[in-house]
């Protein structure tokens, strides 16, 4: 069994196979499947993985493998397994499957140490190689003439580890403060010595006039909607001073979370959670779905379930959706399994995310709650596996793999003959409609715990609104119960629902709007930097101040970002305090959380947010809530749009009066009499449900179809079109006769990047074998996509249509 096939980090189709290599003495007592080596590749040496020892190959002259990474392995059998079955579903690279399963410092080259980890004594030689030391770099070992099987053995015992030397970030961090580099009388002088334009300068000197301290910048430029540039006008006037300090935080202090145990179930609670204990000590794999409205006590139920796991000894693993993955969610396990719980979240950085993966890889801990790639858990002995929030669409991956989470975590379920629950308040349209044919296990968490009533929503029609003379984007109810709320000393959360809006620039003499030279799509305005930005690609430029068209000069910004509807509030009621919560506040590590204290600690009476504030937050000060644009998304070109409007005024609405208080809410719309915004505000979950899967079936969409999304990009747009035209073509050929394929058509943003885009939807229900015929057909363009830098991506079950 000297030889190994190894899959290569080389990502083309042409090379997505196993490659042969014979295995050195030196490594032939150590090697095994899912470890990384180093092979050579025609003339380079590359990274591969080994999934396979054999004693035979059909090529008589291989080549020697030359290093070997990992004295473990970092890929289990069943990953390596799992790697194969993604890149098949997904129709992507293995090589791009297995990655995907590790943590990005397993994809990198860093410097490897080795670590004693324990007192015990070790084999002579290697005791001479430490010296004394705690560690030492890996090249030392390397460089002595020790064999890999002893290191090997003392790795397996837990005496040494091999960490990378990653540097860890979260702890220290620096951030910019600035306080006054004069006394306040020297302010004062100062003050009136400026121009009388100097507006925004003298602002700031008022401020530290009254406010004689420091004061971080992000704070300040907050507070006064000032800008970094003015600051350093001052700066560099000798009037004010900037420094930096360090803040130590680490979101996830397990020493201060209090401990908590389990609750006595409700009824209902009880019922739904029975079958699932059954499951556990049955072995069985079942997927349950839990159907539970918000503040049902969903995690109360999982984390019993969980405790079940591991009083058996399996291991369990949660995913959350990222944005709901705040340090509130994760107390709740840590609380409940204190060390052993492993957190893998897209804010940690490389080394972090590194030492929770290396946590689980130990089987240091049992439980695992993190975003979609924590499915890739190196966990060998699942007993149950969770998806909170199961309608979230970021457990699909966006780029290559294109898995969903939840298949794998099915696939997985079966693997490991455990259960898979599925929790949410609005279940997708696919997952009940299996529970409705029994191909799930339903369970319904219908009431509160605390038996308070879901709040009441309200419905309100901006058109009438407008029609009575109220041209801003707060209803008259919507301000007064605002004004009520701060005056009683309690909390607002304003949704904004942006998806579908952004703040572009618009000539009003011509209509002329900016758009990225680059791709079609308007340039979107960033206020702080005055600059027009493309979110596709990194273009910017300054915002222009005559129109380029007609050289007007009344160009103004159009849109309602979160920045303008933050304005128009504190024009509107001045004495609130407002917290922004959106893509641009939260940009750095760890404003997430910062945010969501400061509101928690009351230090603002409006929480303004766009879709990352309807989920998870649970806050007892909260009695309104505010939707200001319900129907933002219900006229994008996606055939769930009504569900996730849905969705959306669900989640937010569960967001109020969780707890003494009661709580209310107000929907702000143009189409009050949509479906999906009139059942969401009598929570009416099951008439939705008919009512759009009766829109599914009639245009032909999941739950009803299943759909393949082909994309195909070129610089030029003639080239595209003839390209899709021609995938159409050779699939008609080949689909069912009650497959739809439609096509080409323009993307819904044709050209991003300079590259035109061209797509074709297949539309099926039975296609045993499309996946083959879409590599077939694809493998008829390679030439092409590897000479002419022609692009085709296969999206199977999409998202985003886009
Ligand atoms: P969901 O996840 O369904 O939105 P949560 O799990 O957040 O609901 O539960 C809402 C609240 O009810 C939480 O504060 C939780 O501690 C509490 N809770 C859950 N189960 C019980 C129970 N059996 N008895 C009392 N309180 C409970
Ligand atoms: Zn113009
Ligand atoms: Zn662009």
């Amino acid at each position: 069994m000297n030889i190994a096939k190894v899959i290569v980090d080389v990502p083309a189709s042409s090379i997505n196979q196993t490659f042969d290599y014979s295995i050195p003495i030196k490594f032939q007592e150590i090697l095994e499947p899912g470890m990384r080596v180093i092979v050579p590749f025609g003339p380079r040496k590359i990274m591969g993985f080994v999934v396979e020892r054999v004693s035979e190959s059909s090529f008589d002259k291989l080549k020697d493998i030359l290093d070997v990474l990992d004295l473990t392995p970092v890929l289990t059998k069943e990953l390596l397994e799992l790697g194969k079955w993604v890149a098949h579903e997904t129709l992507s690279l293995s090589i791009t499957a297995l990655q995907a399963m590790l943590p990005q410092v397993l994809k990198s080259k860093y410097k490897k140490e080795l670590v004693r980890m324990t007192d015990a004594s070790l084999p002579t030689e290697l005791e001479h190689l430490f010296a004394g030391r705690d560690s030492i770099d890996y090249e030392e070992f390397e460089h002595v003439n020790i064999s890999y099987y002893q290191l090997q053995k003392v790795i397996q015992a837990g005496d040494i580890s091999v960490d990378y030397l990653v540097q860890s970030k979260i702890t220290k961090k620096q951030i910019l403060m600035v306080k006054p580099a004069r006394e306040s009388y020297f302010l004062e002088e100062a003050m009136i010595d400026l121009p009388k334009n100097a507006k925004k300068q003298k602002q700031l000197l008022t401020y530290f006039i009254e406010n004689h301290s420091s004061i971080s910048q992000k704070e300040l430029v907050n507070k006064l909607q000032t800008t970094p540039g003015t600051i350093k006008n001052l700066v560099d006037k000798g009037l004010l001073e900037t420094f930096k300090t360090e803040i130590f935080r680490n979101p996830y202090d397990d020493d201060s979370i209090e401990r908590t145990t389990p609750l006595e179930l409700t009824e209902e609670q009880r019922q739904a959670i029975e079958p699932i204990h059954d499951a556990i000590d049955r072995n069985q794999h079942d997927v349950f779905l839990l159907h539970g409205v918000t503040g049902s006590g969903k995690t109360e139920v999982y984390l019993q379930a969980i405790q079940k796991v591991i009083n058996k000894g399996e291991e369990a693993i949660v995913l959350v959706p990222e944005i709901a993955l705040t340090p509130q969610m994760v107390n709740r396990f840590k609380g409940r399994f204190g060390k052993s719980v492993a957190v893998m979240h897209s804010a940690l950085s490389a080394g972090e995310k590194y030492d929770e993966w290396q946590r689980i890889h130990r089987k240091e801990v049992q439980v695992v709650v993190g975003a979609r790639s924590a499915i890739f858990a190196p966990f060998e002995n699942i007993g149950i596996i969770i998806i909170d929030e199961e309608h979230e669409t970021t457990y699909k991956q966006e780029d290559q793999p294109r898995y969903h989470a939840r298949d794998v975590a099915i696939h997985r379920g079966e693997n490991h003959n455990c259960p898979v629950v599925l929790g949410s308040a609005t279940p997708t349209l696919e997952s009940y409609a299996r529970a409705a044919k029994g191909v799930y296990k339903l369970a319904t968490l219908s009431k509160r715990t605390n038996d308070q009533p879901m709040p009441n929503i309200e419905i309100i029609d901006m058109r009438a609104e407008l029609h009575a003379g109220n041209r801003t984007m707060f209803s008259r109810k919507l301000k007064e119960r605002m004004e009520q709320c701060i005056r009683n000393g309690e909390q607002v959360v304003l949704l904004l629902n942006r998806r579908g809006y952004s703040t572009f620039v618009m000539c009003r003499d011509c209509g002329h709007v900016k758009e990225c030279p680059h791709c079609d799509i308007a340039l979107t305005f960033h206020k702080n930097s005055n600059r027009l930005k493309c979110h596709y690609c990194s273009y910017e430029e300054m915002v222009p101040t005559i129109c380029p068209e007609c050289s007007s000069d009344l160009i103004r910004y159009f849109g309602t970002g979160t920045q303008r509807v933050e304005e128009a509030l504190t024009e509107l009621i001045p004495e609130a305090r407002v917290l922004r919560m959106d893509v641009d506040t939260t940009r750095r590590k760890g404003s997430h959380e910062r945010i969501l204290k400061e509101f928690g600690d009351k230090k603002a009476d409006i929480l303004l947010g766009t879709q990352m504030i309807a989920k998870g937050l649970d806050f007892e000060n909260v009695t309104l809530v505010g939707v200001l644009t319900a129907d933002s998304m219900l006229h994008l070109p996606d055939f769930r749009s009504s569900e996730k409007t849905f969705q959306l005024l669900t989640q937010v609405s569960g967001r109020a009066g969780r707890h003494e208080l009661t709580g209310e809410v107000f929907v702000q719309t143009y189409t009050p009499d949509h479906y999906s915004i009139k059942l969401a505000s009598e929570y009416n979950f099951l008439d939705f449900y008919k009512q759009e899967m009766g829109m599914r079936k009639k245009f032909q969409y999941p739950p009803y179809y299943f759909l393949a999304l082909i994309t195909v990009s070129h610089e030029n747009k003639v080239k595209v079109v003839q390209t899709t035209q021609r995938m159409v073509q050779l699939l008609i050929k080949k689909v069912n006769q009650n497959t739809v394929v439609l096509g080409p058509t323009p993307s819904p943003i044709p050209r991003i990047k300079d590259r035109y885009r061209y797509q074709c939807m297949i539309k099926y229900r039975n296609e045993p074998n499309l996946r083959t015929f879409l590599n077939k057909i694809i493998d008829q363009f390679s030439d092409e996509i590897k000479k002419d830098n022609l692009l085709i991506s296969v999206d199977l079950q999409p998202y985003h249509l886009m």
